[in-house]
């Protein structure tokens, strides 16, 4: 099986929907990537697994801790 640049996709902020500068191919796998947005400034644990993004921990917007 040959996978060309078209069948590459933009990884979705997950928060903001915007395009970050990450590529995916589908058979790319990715577990616990720190997905950084340069749009929202917000890095977010993901998951990848043929182009489905599954989120294992969204940014806090405060402090939790204490
Ligand atoms: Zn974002």
């Amino acid at each position: 099986m040959k996978i060309g640049f078209d069948d590459m996709e933009w990884i979705l902020c997950p928060i903001c929907k915007n395009k970050t500068r990450i590529k995916i191919r589908e058979d790319t796998r990715l577990s616990n990537f720190p997905l950084y947005c340069p749009k929202c400034k917000q890095e977010c644990l993901i998951e990848i697994n043929k182009f489905k993004i599954t989120i294992i921990k969204e940014p806090d917007a405060k402090t939790q801790s204490r």
